[in-house]
């Protein structure tokens, strides 16, 4: 069974998160209530020209909010070319200042829309997060998903398959771990691992199974993987579901500076083990597997963004834009009282008042 890590905010850390925000992030003159940050408000003075006055969020002001991403989203309508990826922000010229306000803003916003998706219970949303090691997955997770309510939330890892896993197929244990639709779900993993780690050392061949699926050509086995994942991805769309699929994408110069330092620092010992070595030395077959498989699997429904990983903080604020945009184009409402319910509210109010 995946490991599920139930999400966990941690209070006295989102007090600071928030006090913070009032401190620098506010814009001066507005009133703060204390126990209440209006986030939409510093949503919409960040991006005016995103959000009319009842909220909503137009189709061309979302190309403006999320040009960030532009370059980094594959839809199937470009191909991927790893080697031309930045894995660093040096090309955007950004300032880092304002995207980490950028990134906070971004958190703030994605709380709202999870607790409305929560609320309204109409879509779910699965993360699918890739990546190289010492990419950053953990970290990402903890730092987008920091302040959202853990009841919206679960955060599965996907290790290597036990043998209850290997006796079923390949998407067994992820339907398992499929959130319920108002939920969030972020895969540290996912099935995706079937077509990259196994294809690079061809598991495939291991697999106790009929002659005509381990006897077939690689090339073959794994187009139908693909076309499987394709399929699956699609069922689960026209099941009210959106899957956005991340690859941090890491250098191999970054790699060693985050393995060297897991093994110079103690308490980051237990991140590493020797065998990570082993695949850092398949580094170029894992780079060209990974291009085959996001060629093949990204669709305008699913999308994969492939992100520069170097510098944690950029990578957090374009990941942060990846769920955004995916909640902002789910567009969650709460549920409207219906008349009869809210008539009765008013004598419930009555009734409270009324008490001495
Ligand atoms: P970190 O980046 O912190 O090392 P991790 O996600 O690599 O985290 P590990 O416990 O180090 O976690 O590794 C999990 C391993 O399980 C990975 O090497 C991955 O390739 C492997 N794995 C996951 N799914 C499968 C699968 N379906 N078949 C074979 N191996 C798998
Ligand atoms: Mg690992």
């Amino acid at each position: 069974m995946p490991r599920q890590t139930r999400f966990r905010s941690n209070l006295s850390e989102r007090s600071e998160f928030e006090r913070a925000s009032v401190n620098t992030r506010r814009p001066k003159g507005l009133a703060l209530r204390r126990n209440r940050i209006k986030e939409n408000d510093v949503f919409a003075a960040e991006y005016p020209q995103s959000r009319t006055r009842s909220g909503k969020f137009t189709k061309h002001d979302a190309e403006v909010v999320y040009m960030a991403l532009k370059d980094y989203r594959f839809d199937g309508s470009k191909n991927l070319n790893l080697k031309k990826l930045p894995t660093n922000s040096s090309k955007d010229k950004v300032d880092k200042e304002e995207i980490l306000k950028k990134t906070e803003k971004n958190q703030l916003r994605i709380q709202e829309l999870q607790d409305r998706l929560y609320a309204d219970g109409r879509e779910g949303l699965i993360i699918v997060l890739q990546a190289m090691d010492a990419a950053g997955k953990d970290s990402t997770v903890k730092h987008v998903m920091g302040g959202v309510n853990p009841q919206g939330v679960d955060v599965y890892s996907f290790k290597q398959p036990n043998s209850e896993e290997l006796a079923h197929d390949f998407l067994w244990r992820v339907n398992k771990c499929l959130p319920q639709r108002g939920k969030m779900a972020i895969f540290n993993r996912s099935y995706y691992e079937d077509v990259l780690v196994v294809q690079v050392h061809k598991l495939n061949k291991t697999y106790h199974m009929a002659k005509r699926i381990t006897g077939q050509d690689d090339r073959d086995f794994f187009k139908k993987r693909y076309k499987q994942i394709r399929n699956y991805e699609e069922y689960l769309y026209e099941n009210s579901y959106r899957t956005v699929k991340i690859f941090l994408n890491v250098s191999k110069e970054k790699q060693k500076e985050r393995f060297l330092e897991r093994i110079d620092t103690p308490a980051k010992n237990w991140k590493f083990s020797h065998s990570d070595l082993k695949e850092r030395a398949l580094w170029d077959t894992y780079h060209k597997v990974y291009e085959d498989v996001i060629n093949a699997t990204a669709t305008k429904e699913n999308p994969w963004y492939v992100l520069p990983a170097d510098q944690k903080w950029y990578t957090r604020y374009l990941v942060s834009e990846a769920v955004l945009k995916a909640l902002e184009e789910i567009d969650p409402q709460y549920p409207k009282m219906p008349k009869e319910e809210r008539a009765m509210l008013k004598d419930c109010r009555a009734q409270l008042l009324k008490e001495k």
